[in-house]
């Protein structure tokens, strides 16, 4: 094989010259899926052909649908900028190829697991004594914590869920919110739980379960787990996790917390109030990738009893031997063998960031997203429909769904921000969320005069 050097170069140059590009360009792809499609659309090639020619052609069939994740005023879907530190770290992963199955293939990846863990628990004020699982993002973090959840629950009343499965196991009352996010709704699917066998608590306006509800659907006996949300993917709203988790905890309920995003706001001392309570939960999810500004993909599943954790997860092992010391192999906290070392990548971040500069983004990000709410609540027919409390804005243009999709195609055609719909209470909304690090209070002042650009241009079209 050749010296790598020059296309590792021109690998970083095609990058910067890209990310260089990304503040001044179109917040959207140029192309939708089926352009894209026909952009790549080849036969098989029956020869190969250099890599530094492979990779320019890479660069000219995919630019044309990449969309502007990166970009200062995207705000679609709940997504991280990929900060170029967590980038460079992640290339030398790459570069490095480790596979980091157990401590004995990569002692580096596997240490930097075990201290990036240690530091992500205490920057989110998590048990001490928690286990960390570097997983792909929130959805499979979800399932570890749930599967940690599933044996704990089932081996309190002596059944043993990894060796005997779920055939003639005691029902597992599972109990939900009304607004829970769907990623989870599949964790349980996968588990054998089931997506819809749930009892579904009421919730308020911000999508906050009630208490009393789930002190009536946890009457009764035998194993349960309760699911609850840091960050409601619409609101950003928090269950109260001071009144629900004692509740959940008395009924001998295990309590997962799904905190993809919302689990930041632990990290930023003006915002941890939010989430007051939640360290009392038994697991929780969280992602790199959404505010932690890993590059994609990177999620943490966290657990306070570490035992019901690797018994979830470790191979063929419901009767593990306790970890010696000095050692911990990764994947007896996930459910991959061979894996990437996303502790490295989280390291960077964490390392880049410190705790102050972690609080400090998430703090700016909330006040960002006030801004952009209180900047076009003036505007006659918009209306902000969520109590923006984090960093999730909800929007509505005039009294009707056809105005609000319309407002939100013609923003995005317009390319100067992009955010995008969602449904909420029966109504389509715009959904925007503050999450990239490269968004500034000038990129927010653009996207107000954006927003409020296309609705007016949407509502003069509508006026006979
Ligand atoms: C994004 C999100 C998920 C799913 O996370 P992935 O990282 O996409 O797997 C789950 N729950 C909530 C609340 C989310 O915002």
């Amino acid at each position: 094989m050749n010296d790598p050097g020059a296309l590792f170069a021109r690998a970083a140059a095609l990058a910067t010259e890209y990310r260089r590009g990304i503040g001044d360009a179109l917040q959207r792809p140029e192309h939708g899926y089926a352009a894209a499609l026909s952009d790549w659309q080849a036969p098989v090639p029956e020869h190969g052909m250099p890599a530094e020619a492979v990779l320019e052609e890479l660069v000219t069939r995919a630019t044309p649908g990449l969309h502007a994740m990166t970009g200062p005023r995207f705000f679609g879907w709940v997504i991280g900028g990929s900060h170029p530190a967590g980038v460079a770290a992640d290339w030398l992963v790459s570069a490095w190829g480790q596979n980091v199955g157990n401590h004995q293939a990569s002692p580096a990846g596997a240490a930097a697991e075990t201290v990036a863990g240690a530091w992500l628990v205490d920057i989110l004020g998590l048990p001490s004594e928690s286990s960390v699982g570097f997983v792909t993002g929130a959805t499979m973090a979800n399932l570890v914590g749930l599967a940690a959840a599933r044996s704990e629950v089932l081996r309190r009343v002596g059944w043993d869920v990894e060796a005997d499965g779920l055939f003639g196991a005691p029902p597992i009352r599972v109990v939900v919110g009304e607004d829970i996010h769907v990623s989870a709704l599949s964790a349980l699917q996968f588990l054998g739980l089931g997506h819809s066998r749930l009892t579904r608590v009421a919730t308020d306006a911000e999508g906050r379960m009630l208490p009393q509800g789930l002190a009536d659907a946890l009457a009764g006996q035998g194993p349960a787990i309760v699911l609850l949300q840091a960050g409601q993917i619409n609101s950003g709203g928090f269950d109260p996790f001071e009144q629900l988790i004692p509740i959940a905890h008395a009924a001998g309920a295990w309590v997962h917390v799904d905190g993809a995003f919302g689990l930041w706001a632990k990290a930023a001392p003006g915002r941890a109030g939010l989430a007051a309570g939640v360290e009392l939960a038994d697991s929780w999810a969280t992602d790199g990738h959404k505010w932690l500004q890993t590059p994609y993909d990177c999620g943490f599943a966290i657990v306070r009893d570490a035992e019901a954790h690797r018994r979830a997860m470790a191979f063929g092992a419901s009767y593990l031997p306790a970890v010696a010391a000095g050692e911990r192999d990764p994947t007896h906290y996930v459910p991959e063998l061979s894996r990437r070392a996303r502790g490295l990548t989280t390291w960077a971040m964490l390392r880049h960031l410190g705790r102050s500069g972690v609080a400090d983004m998430v703090e700016r990000h909330c006040r960002i997203a006030r801004q952009i709410a209180d900047s076009v609540a003036g505007e006659p027919g918009i209306t902000v429909c969520c109590d923006v409390v984090l960093n999730q804005v909800l929007l509505r243009f005039g009294d009707d769904n056809d105005l609000t999709l319309k407002t939100i195609a013609r923003l995005q055609q317009d390319g100067v921000a992009f955010a995008g719909g969602s449904q909420w209470r029966g109504r389509w909304l715009m959904r925007i969320s503050v999450s990239g690090i490269q968004t500034t209070e000038a990129d927010a002042a653009m996207t107000a005069v954006a927003l409020c650009d296309a609705w007016r241009a949407v509502r003069g079209s509508n006026t006979p």
